[in-house]
C-alpha cells in the first residue's frame, strides 16, 4: 500500500434491525483494520449494541469510531429492536444524517438500500455512494434473471416449478416460492433497491469469491456490476466477547449453557435458529417440538420473542420433558449464534437461509437443513443444497411476508425426516460434512492477508485513494 497517500475516509450507515445492521458494522470493522477511517452512522440506541466491540478494535488501534445521531425532539426512533423489517421507515434519521455529512466529506459512503431517501441526499451533497444490499452474488443472479426472463409467467400453477435461464447451474423454483413483490408485475421495490445499485460507485457485498465463483463473475460480466466481494464480515469477530455479544446481549446464561455444550459429542447437537425477525405458519412450533422429540437428536432451539404469540406455543411438558433429558435447549431471545456455531458439538444448522446465517454456517463448516421463509431465502436454499451441496431441504414451499398472514406449514413427519437425513450420520452426510469443512476453510482463507476477500477490501481503499490525490 502507499504509505504517502493520505488516509480513506469512510462512512458506514447500516439499517435498523439485526440482518442489514450486524453485517455492515461487521465490514465497517473490517475496512478499519484494513486501515481505513471507518465511522460507523446509527441511531443512539444502536451504537449501544455494538459499542463494546468498538472499543475494543480502538484499543487495537483500529481507526474507527461511531457516530451516533441525535434526533429531533420527540421523534420515535426506528429500532426498537432487531426486529426491524425492510419496510421499517428511517427518514427521521435524514436531517440529522445531513448535518453530519455536511460538516464531514467522506471519501464514500456505503449505506444500505433500505433506507430509500437516502441516495438522493448523498447525491446532493456530491458524496459518492457504495451500496450494501445485504446479500451475495447468487440470490443477485437469480433474482435480476428471473426479472428478465420472467419464467414465472410461463407456468401454470403456483407449484409447478421453473427453471431460471441463464445461468451457470440448473436452478428450479416455483412462483410460490418468490417474493410476491417480484410476482407483481410493477415490481416497484425490487425496482427501487436496483435504481440504487445502477447509479452508485460500486457494492460492497459480503460474500467470498470462492463460494460462488461462477455467480462472482457472472455479476460483474454479465449483469455488469461493480462489486468488492469482502466477506465472510462475520470473521472480524475473534474476540470471544464480540461473539458474544454481537448483535445485542444474548438472553442465556453463557457459563451454563456452554457446559450442556461441552458435554455433548461432536456434531451431534442440531441448532435451530430462523433470523432476526418473527415470520411463521400457524401451529408451526408444535410440529417442530414433535419432530424433535421422535428423532431424539439433541437439540438449541433459539424461538426468539415468537412464543408470545399465541397462535405459536409448544406442546404440553414438552419443556420439562427436554430439561429433564437433557436433550434440548430452548432460547426465548437473542442467541450467540457465532459461538453455537463454531462449537465442535453443533452438527447441524436449521436454517431459514437468511444470507448471514447461511455464510456464519460456511465459516463454520456446519451442514444445514434449509427452511426458507421470506425474502431472498428461497433462492439462497438453492445455493446450499443445488450448487454446494452442503444441506437437505426440509420441503418449505411458500413464501411468506413478514407483514402478511401466516401460512406455509411444514408438517412433524418432514421435519423428522430432514433432521434424521442429517444428524442421522448416513453416507450421504459424511460426504455433505466433507464438503462443508472445506468451505469452512475457504471462508477462512480468504480474509486472511492475500486471500480474494482480502485484497478486494484493500482494492477498494487503493480506488478510493487514488481518486482522493487526483482532487488534491
Ligand atoms: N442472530 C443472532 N442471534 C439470534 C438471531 C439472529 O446472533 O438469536 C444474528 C445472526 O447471527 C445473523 C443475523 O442475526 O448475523 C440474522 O441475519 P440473517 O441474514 O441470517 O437473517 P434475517 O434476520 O435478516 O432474516
Amino acid at each position: 500500500m502507499d504509505s504517502e497517500a493520505p488516509q480513506v475516509e469512510m462512512v458506514f450507515f447500516p439499517f435498523v434491525g439485526g440482518g442489514h445492521q450486524i453485517p455492515m458494522i461487521d465490514i465497517a470493522r473490517l475496512f478499519a483494520s484494513h486501515g481505513a477511517k471507518s465511522t460507523i452512522i446509527v441511531t443512539p440506541t444502536n451504537a449501544i449494541q455494538f459499542q463494546n466491540s468498538i472499543l475494543r478494535d480502538q484499543n487495537s488501534g483500529h481507526p474507527i469510531s461511531i457516530h451516533a445521531l441525535q434526533l429531533p425532539e420527540g421523534a420515535v426512533s426506528p429500532d426498537s429492536d432487531m426486529t426491524a423489517t425492510p419496510s421499517t421507515d428511517t427518514t427521521v434519521l435524514r436531517e440529522p444524517l445531513k448535518l453530519f455529512l455536511t460538516e464531514h466529506k467522506p471519501d464514500c459512503i456505503v449505506f444500505d438500500t433500505f433506507h430509500r431517501w437516502a441516495a438522493e441526499l448523498f447525491d446532493g451533497l456530491g458524496i459518492r455512494k457504495i451500496v450494501f444490499n445485504g446479500s451475495g452474488c447468487f440470490p443477485g443472479c437469480v433474482s435480476e434473471n428471473i426479472r428478465k426472463y420472467e419464467p414465472h409467467e410461463k407456468v401454470g400453477s403456483d407449484y409447478e416449478s421453473f427453471l431460471v435461464p441463464g445461468l451457470p447451474d440448473r436452478i428450479e423454483l416455483t412462483r410460490s416460492q418468490i417474493p410476491i413483490f417480484v410476482r407483481d408485475k410493477s415490481g416497484r421495490f425490487a425496482k427501487m433497491g436496483k435504481k440504487d445499485e445502477d447509479k452508485s460507485f460500486g457494492s460492497v457485498v459480503n460474500s467470498f469469491y470462492e463460494l460462488e465463483p461462477a455467480y462472482a463473475d457472472y455479476y460483474r460480466k454479465e449483469m455488469g456490476k461493480k462489486a468488492w466481494f469482502v466477506g465472510p464480515a462475520s470473521l472480524c469477530n475473534t474476540d470471544v466477547a464480540d461473539k458474544a455479544e454481537r448483535g445485542t446481549q444474548a438472553s442465556i446464561d453463557e457459563q451454563s449453557f456452554m457446559k450442556w455444550l461441552d458435554d455433548k459429542e461432536p456434531n451431534s447437537v442440531l441448532y435451530i435458529g430462523f433470523g432476526s425477525k418473527p415470520g411463521f405458519a400457524t401451529g408451526q412450533f408444535v410440529e417442530i417440538a414433535h419432530a424433535l422429540e421422535a428423532s431424539n437428536c439433541s437439540f438449541i432451539w433459539v424461538v426468539g420473542k415468537n412464543l408470545k404469540d399465541e397462535e405459536n406455543c409448544l406442546p404440553g411438558g414438552f419443556e420439562e420433558r427436554i430439561k429433564e433429558s437433557k436433550k434440548g435447549v430452548i432460547i426465548r431471545g437473542w442467541a450467540p449464534q457465532l459461538l453455537i456455531l463454531e462449537h465442535g458439538a453443533v452438527g447441524g444448522f436449521m436454517t431459514h437461509c437468511g444470507w448471514n446465517s447461511m455464510l456464519e454456517g460456511f465459516c463454520c463448516g456446519v451442514p444445514m437443513i434449509t427452511w426458507p421463509l421470506s425474502a431472498e431465502q428461497f433462492y439462497n436454499e438453492k445455493l446450499v443444497t443445488d450448487v454446494l451441496g452442503i444441506g437437505v431441504q426440509v420441503g418449505s414451499k411458500e413464501w411468506i411476508s413478514f407483514k402478511s398472514e401466516k401460512k406455509g406449514l411444514v408438517g412433524r413427519e418432514k421435519v423428522e425426516v430432514a433432521v434424521k437425513r442429517l444428524m442421522g450420520g448416513g453416507d450421504e452426510v459424511v460426504d455433505i460434512r466433507k464438503r462443508a469443512k472445506e468451505l469452512a476453510g475457504k471462508a477462512k482463507r480468504a480474509v486472511q492477508v492475500g486471500g480474494s476477500s482480502y485484497i478486494d477490501a484493500d482494492a477498494l481503499i487503493e480506488e478510493l485513494k487514488s481518486l482522493k490525490k487526483n482532487v488534491n
